[in-house]
């Protein structure tokens, strides 16, 4: 028989649960992605599925087969391939997303209607979300408890890259529906490439490359002028890589570093975790007290913190590192999400939509859980009173300056510990502001005040 194998967030070939099934179900398998533009997919994550698509277009090629590229409504793309290719089955691997899994439910009883199978598999998470419940039987809102009783149920099974994957032409009534992604234009991407390969290569390359710097990770990556970290999170994003595979590394090279690298591996399981039990979450406070909160409106202070200029280093050396490598530190994600959403008051709605906006490693259920929990709105959330002074921090994480030296070389000259703060001593750097957009103390203040009127 023949098949379909319809690719979305599972970019790779290897440890792939959905594709070695339908690998084994089928004689000939049609290698599609459809290209929909309603997917939710943002610019610089765009940037980087257009080269993910081609490395595994690559990778295809070279086992004899050919990924076909088409653009449309995968509702009515996908029931109308299935019945031009006489296809017994459409394949897929589960995204986990609230729309995005209706819209496969949809999809697999438009086939249904047709007596076509929409098979689906895992391969995106480590956990199951329905399996996994404390001890009366309801999700878990703490993290500790859930990675504890999560983290024993993850299991990886090794699965080789198909050596040989056989060509599908694309029927002819659908050629009117191929497409190509084109590049950004202009080409402000130029700048990531220095520092990122998509693909699946290069994720497996990223793993490697972590595990002699595995005995640093819990201290090296709260530095935000090191690469303590691994990077991974785009790949992971995108499927490049099987989150069962690094989790099976990782855990098999031991050692210092491992329980710590494996318990954020454990908050990605998280967000997805919630966002399951909780969909509303995407869009709603988690904690409803919050749906009474004044939030400030004012778009040109929210221009000025998404492009880096409020006068406070830290989170302008953040937001200019997302603009530049698509990417941010933790630390500073942390920083500029307090930053926005308690000295500026601004909902962070907003700010995560700017970051879906500019991360190559946008997510909604870790952008969503990231920015709930800094903002004091969320599951297990630092509470709201709880408000980063991003100059300590910067001096705490950074304190020689590489980082802000880095991304703001108008502060260069400054000395190490006036270039976190400079205001605090009159210092005036031309084309820097005099002092923050908003007073440290009393928009720490002002915060305050909002979450006692919420208490009443
Ligand atoms: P490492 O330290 O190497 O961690 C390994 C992996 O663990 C990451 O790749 C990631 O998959 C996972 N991970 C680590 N920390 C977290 C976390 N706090 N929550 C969920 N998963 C985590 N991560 C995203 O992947 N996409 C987002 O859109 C996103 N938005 C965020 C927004 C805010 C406001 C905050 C505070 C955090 C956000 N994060 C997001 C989580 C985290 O910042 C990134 O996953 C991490 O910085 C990626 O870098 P890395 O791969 O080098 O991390």
């Amino acid at each position: 028989t023949q098949g379909i194998f319809w690719f979305r967030r599972d970019l790779r070939l290897a440890d792939h649960p959905a594709l070695e099934r339908a690998i084994q179900s089928h004689d000939a398998l049609l290698l599609v992605y459809v290209d929909d533009d309603a997917d939710g997919i943002f610019d610089a994550s765009r940037a980087w599925l257009r080269r993910s698509l081609g490395k595994l277009a690559e990778d295809i090629r070279a086992r004899g087969g050919e990924l076909h590229l088409i653009a449309g409504d995968p509702e009515a793309l996908i029931p109308a391939l299935a019945l031009a290719t006489g296809a017994a089955a459409v394949h897929i691997s589960a995204l986990h997303e609230p729309d995005a899994d209706a819209r496969d439910a949809r999809i697999a009883a438009a086939l249904a209607a047709s007596g076509i199978a929409m098979r689906r598999a895992g391969g995106r998470l480590l956990t199951d979300a329905d399996a996994v419940l404390t001890q009366s039987s309801t999700p878990f809102r703490v993290f500790t408890p859930f990675h504890k009783t999560a983290r024993p149920t993850w299991r990886h099974r090794p699965r080789e890259a198909p050596a040989t994957l056989s060509g599908c032409a694309l029927p002819s009534s659908l050629e009117g529906a191929r497409t190509t992604i084109a590049a950004p234009r202009p080409r402000w991407d130029s700048g990531f490439w220095g520092m990122w390969a998509p693909g699946e290569a290069a994720a497996l390359a990223r793993l490697d490359d972590l595990l002699p710097r595995l005995h640093a990770y819990p201290d090296a990556r709260d530095v935000p002028s090191v690469e303590g970290t691994s990077r991974l999170s785009p790949h992971l994003h995108f499927g490049e890589i099987n989150p069962s595979r690094i989790f099976d590394v990782v855990q098999q090279h031991g050692g210092i570093g491992a329980d710590k690298y494996i318990a954020e591996i454990g908050w990605r399981e998280f967000a997805y975790y919630v966002l399951h039990h909780w969909p509303s979450s995407l869009n709603d406070n988690f904690n409803p007290k919050f749906d009474a909160m004044p939030w400030h409106h004012d778009p040109g202070q929210l221009e000025a913190w998404q492009y880096g200029r409020t006068g406070v280093p830290l989170v302008d050396a953040g937001m200019r590192q997302l603009w530049h490598e698509g990417w941010m530190h933790n630390r500073v994600r942390m920083v500029v999400a307090s930053w926005l959403t308690k000295h500026m008051g601004i909902d962070w709605r907003q700010g995560a939509a700017w970051f879906m906006h500019a991360l190559v490693d946008a997510d909604l259920a870790s952008n969503t859980l990231g920015w709930q929990w800094v903002a004091g709105t969320g599951v297990d959330a630092a509470p709201y009173f709880r408000i980063f002074n991003p100059a300590t921090q910067s001096r705490r994480f950074d304190p020689q300056g590489a980082y802000l030296r880095r991304w703001l070389p108008e502060l260069r000259g400054l000395g190490d510990d006036a270039i976190h703060a400079p205001w605090e001593r009159g210092l005036r750097v031309p084309g820097y502001p005099v002092k923050p957009i908003v007073d440290l103390s009393a928009g720490r203040d002002a915060a305050l005040a909002r979450l006692a009127a919420l208490a009443k």
